[in-house]
């Protein structure tokens, strides 16, 4: 079975050839659609390489600042264009120097963005490809909300960059990129994938400095290897046995971790990219040392990386975090099979900086969400089409 993400125009909300009433996204633009469209407009070439360069290599986030665009030009484009279509909603910043932010999408549905900072210079934005998702992992506050809707290529670049221009016009830099946000951007294939295309080639973050982070759709795995891109591929392994991993993650009944572990063989051959294993570390669930022991033999002789992240508590799931003295000896004993690991720091963690959690407070405290019923649309979509990577045994959740 292969992973068809739905047809474009079955997606609701999402904005179609960059035009929403009217009004064109320019971020919703690659260099070629801008061109053509100034063309349209009776414009010369150059200025559509102007205005490009004004939005992604400058970071402007309004037509005023493009100082050197003729004034009739910046008129035209004030009244029927505009830069991102994301209206951000709230934002915290955590004592760690964290900012995560809560944004409504045209349409009426909330996904997340985090930025967080680095003492070794590096600033990373964690983006979101769908409002909600459709593969119910048991721990996550993002399966346990279900699908909305998949994100455009412009809704997944926007969040990226946003940051990329704040950062610009403070003298820093956006270095990293990963697709660790709401939603499997696997599941929603091109969407994510063009969005990494012009997160590379328009904001100019290093192919090796972006991460896509999958449940394990093994298909797409497969056809991701094939894109010829270069960035680094996450999977979330959270167990070393089928059982174990099936009662975690759904999708492991229809792709068990033997067929996800040869693509991830398949996706090393390919970029010769030293894969990452995500594991949420959960007490008395996937802590022990026997578990860790399975894990090392699992990997070993695969170039890898294993990131520990103790899990954050979610409303849905009753697991805790392992504790420290835990983790290290986990950590020791995936060294002794000679397989490399880190415990990651929980960074924003007074800010509810877990995927789909500051949406959830926000939701409640601010009452019914005026975003469209979750039995509009967005949710029948995901239930008239069923969901190629959720498993055959459950159903997408909504
Ligand atoms: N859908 C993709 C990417 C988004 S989730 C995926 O699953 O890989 C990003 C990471 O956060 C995944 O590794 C996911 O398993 C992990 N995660 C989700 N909820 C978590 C929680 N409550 N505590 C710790 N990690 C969690
Ligand atoms: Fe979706 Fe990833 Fe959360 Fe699983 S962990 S429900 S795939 S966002």
């Amino acid at each position: 079975m292969t992973v068809r993400p739905p047809a474009r125009a079955s997606l609701p909300g999402a904005p179609a050839g960059g035009y929403l009433h009217g009004v064109i996204d320019l971020l919703a633009l690659s260099p070629e659609q801008m061109a053509r469209t100034l063309a349209e407009w009776g414009q010369p070439a150059f200025r559509a390489r102007q205005l490009h360069a004004w939005i992604h290599e400058r970071g402007a986030r309004s037509v005023d600042e493009m100082s050197d665009l003729p004034r009739a030009l910046r008129q035209h484009l004030a009244r029927h264009a505009t830069i991102g279509t994301l209206a951000q909603v709230t934002e915290q910043r955590s004592a760690d120097g964290t900012l995560k932010r809560l944004y409504r999408l045209h349409d009426g549905p909330l996904i997340e963005s985090v930025l967080m900072p680095y003492d070794d210079g590096r600033r990373t934005a964690c983006i979101s490809s769908q409002a909600g998702c459709a593969m119910g992992c048991v721990f996550c506050a993002t399966g346990q909300m279900g699908l909305t809707r998949h994100l455009s290529a412009a809704e997944i670049l926007e969040q990226a960059w946003r940051f990329h221009a704040e950062l610009k016009a403070r003298g820093e830099r956006l270095s990293n990129v990963v697709l660790m946000g709401m939603g499997e951007p696997f599941h929603n294939y091109e969407a994510a994938v063009d969005a990494v295309r012009r997160i590379v080639g328009e904001l100019g973050i290093g192919q090796r400095h972006v991460t896509i982070s999958t449940v394990g759709l093994v298909p797409a795995i497969r056809r991701f290897a094939a894109e010829g891109l270069q960035v680094t591929l996450a999977i979330s392994l959270h167990a070393a046995t089928d059982q174990a991993r099936g009662a975690l993650l759904p999708v492991n009944r229809r792709w068990p971790i033997g067929q996800v572990l040869e693509a991830c063989r398949a996706y090393q051959a390919a970029t010769g990219r030293r894969v990452t294993f995500e594991w949420a570390l959960i007490a008395g669930q996937n802590d022990a040392p026997d578990e860790a022991h399975r894990l090392g033999r699992l990997l070993r002789g695969l170039r890898c990386h294993v990131n520990l992240i103790p899990l954050n508590p979610t409303a849905g799931y009753g697991g805790a975090p392992t504790a420290q003295a835990d983790a290290a000896a986990f950590i020791e004993i995936l060294a002794r099979h000679g397989v490399p690991a880190t415990l990651r720091l929980r960074r924003g963690i007074d800010i509810d900086a877990g995927c789909g959690q500051l949406r959830d407070r926000v939701l409640a405290a601010s009452g019914p969400s005026p975003a469209p019923d979750p039995t509009g649309a967005g949710a029948r979509e995901a239930r008239d089409h069923p969901d190629p990577g959720a498993p055959a045994a459950s159903p997408p959740r909504e």
